[in-house]
């Protein structure tokens, strides 16, 4: 056993109302500053959607796709010349500005000035980095305005795979779902973007999991760029180098939580620490079946409150209010404890660290096919077959497609709201939902 604490992150899907106001604090004190305008460290998807950068999880239709970087991988053993071309071109396709959005302004004092028109404003956007006038064509929450069934199916590319499938999805228009996923880089216990850097310049902290971009190493080479399956990576094109989300680790260090964690609207964010087998991750991340690498990576954590655990993380130096952390962790809780928490997007193989509660909501359709909703104690398990987010849908994005633990955490979710009720109105609770909830 070779112990190793990992900073981690939870978020509760349900509880995010799509304000962006972590995005924008991220922005403010990462990433304001030329060069990297395209860029959010924190960005928040809609979903059903294409994401940002867009379609980022359709990376086997895009040419060279993983299928062509796995012979990229082959030609590494080859060396050489040969070697640096087959893997550039092996690689996933590199994201385009139009793919991100190309960040635009308005002329102030064209606006003032401008006569009055049917809509305002009336002056056109311009590019905040050729100062050209624009035609904005996406940016990174379009989505939210392309409501809508058979829309939504040619937008999503899990939606549009699940309906090549024939799976059932239900996209009637009366029907249509949408929740708000926010994503930040997964600092991923097996990072790809650090195994594709040819200069070394990216590297994941010992002490504490966090994966940076030396500055001073990093050559520009973009791989990581295509290297990442989650496209957390950016190129910033003042300064030639690659940047990515910190896990604001100053901040971290002198134990504040990160920016988008402190201004949360929602509360939704968790961040604790984990403690992990490292001698685990390699077997974990290369589980031959992809629908068991969630199951996986959750046995690469150890119990903090294991004597031995603890015993063997001071033999490896950790320090003891880092296990203490560790002990009230609420990451731990969500993911093991209650087993609420799922990753996103297992299937990759880099065995990320920000986990979600997958949203339970809406309850709509429940209350009018049924009668009751989803805290209701007695009909729980009609309740859950009756949601409106198709299963199948959320297992695509947490669980490479295998509906069981969703459909789990989502039962334990629903008998929780059920017994929290019971307890907020002082009846007495039901032994079947304290069943369920356990
Ligand atoms: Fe690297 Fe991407 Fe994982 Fe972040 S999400 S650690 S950038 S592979
Ligand atoms: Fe969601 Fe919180 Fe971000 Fe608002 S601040 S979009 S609630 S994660």
């Amino acid at each position: 056993m070779r112990v190793m604490a990992q900073m981690g992150m939870v978020m509760n899907l349900d509880k995010c109302i799509g304000c962006h106001t972590c995005s924008v604090t991220c922005k403010q004190a990462w990433t304001n500053r030329s060069g990297v305008e395209y860029v959010w460290f924190n960005n928040v998807e809609t979903r059903p959607g294409q994401g940002y950068p867009r379609t980022y999880q359709d990376q086997e239709r895009w040419l060279g796709g993983w299928t062509l970087n796995r012979r990229g991988r082959l030609a590494l053993k080859a060396g050489g010349r040969l070697k640096k071309l087959l893997t550039i071109f092996a690689s996933p396709k590199q994201p385009q500005l139009e793919d991100y959005y190309e960040p635009w302004t308005y002329d102030y004092d064209n606006l003032v000035q401008a006569p009055p028109g049917e809509h305002v404003p009336v002056a056109r956007p311009k590019s905040l980095i050729s100062g050209e006038d624009t035609q904005v064509r996406w940016s990174a929450n379009w989505d939210d305005d392309l409501g809508g069934g058979p829309e939504l199916t040619r937008s999503d590319p899990v939606l549009a795979a699940m309906a090549r499938a024939n799976e059932q999805v239900r996209l009637e228009f009366e029907k249509t779902f949408m929740f708000y996923l926010p994503r930040i880089c997964e600092h991923c216990l097996n990072p790809s973007c650090v195994a594709s850097c040819p200069s070394g310049a990216l590297y994941k902290r010992s002490e504490d999991g966090i994966v940076l971009v030396d500055q001073d190493r990093c050559r520009g080479w973009r791989m990581c760029v295509t290297g990442c399956p989650y496209k957390k990576v950016y190129f910033n094109h003042r300064t030639g180098k690659a940047e990515k989300c910190t896990f604001c680790f100053p901040r971290v260090e002198v134990g504040l939580p990160t920016v988008c964690s402190e201004t949360c609207v929602g509360r939704l964010r968790y961040i604790g620490v984990m403690l992990y087998d490292a001698d685990r991750v390699a077997e974990a991340a290369s589980a031959p079946e992809e629908h068991d690498l969630y199951e996986a990576q959750r046995r690469v954590f150890l119990d903090p409150n294991d004597p031995v655990v603890a015993r063997e993380a001071e033999r490896a130096g950790i320090p003891r209010d880092w296990v203490q952390a560790a002990q009230r962790s609420p990451i731990w809780a969500l993911i093991n404890t209650y087993r609420v928490a799922l990753p996103l997007h297992p299937e990759y193989r880099t065995m990320p660290m920000v986990w979600y509660i997958p949203p339970l909501s809406p309850v709509v359709d429940v209350v009018r096919e049924t009668g009751v909703d989803g805290e209701d104690a007695g009909n729980l398990f009609g309740a859950i077959d009756a949601l409106r987010i198709p299963i199948g849908y959320l297992a695509e994005l947490f669980t490479a497609g295998d509906p069981a633990p969703v459909t789990a955490v989502l039962r334990r979710l629903a008998a929780m709201r059920s017994f929290m009720r019971e307890v907020n109105l002082g009846r007495p609770t039901d032994e079947s939902i304290a069943a369920a909830v356990g």
